[in-house]
């Protein structure tokens, strides 16, 4: 996979995940600003990652560049939507799970 389309699918995966987030638990019409900020500043960390060219996903990043509260925050979106995501989104899921293996078995 080229770098410029895993960067597309992990983005595109996280804003799924926290869609399906706050959509589930904050129950608004639209996304939430607590939701939106945080999908806003993943998306910005996933530009700026230094490992964009050699990296999969940040679910298996060894460095973790969020901030504390973000963190946090993002990984209990990952918890609720991760496992959800094989529900709705099974070829993202998947794809997803594959290059997490990948990656951990590589290191
Ligand atoms: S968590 Fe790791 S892989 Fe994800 S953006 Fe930060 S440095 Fe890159
Ligand atoms: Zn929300």
């Amino acid at each position: 996979m080229s770098v410029d389309s895993k960067t597309k699918q992990e983005k595109k995966t996280i804003t799924f995940m926290v869609e399906l987030y706050c959509k589930k638990n904050h129950k608004q019409k639209e996304m939430c600003s607590d939701c939106k900020q945080l999908l806003d500043y993943a998306l910005m960390r996933i530009d700026k990652c230094p490992f964009k060219d050699t990296k999969t996903f940040c679910s298996s990043c060894k460095v973790h560049c969020y901030q504390k509260e973000k963190r946090e925050a993002i990984r209990s979106v990952m918890k609720f939507s991760g496992p959800r995501m094989l529900l709705h989104h099974p070829i993202l899921a998947v794809s997803h799970v594959k290059d997490t293996i990948k990656n951990k078995k590589e290191r």
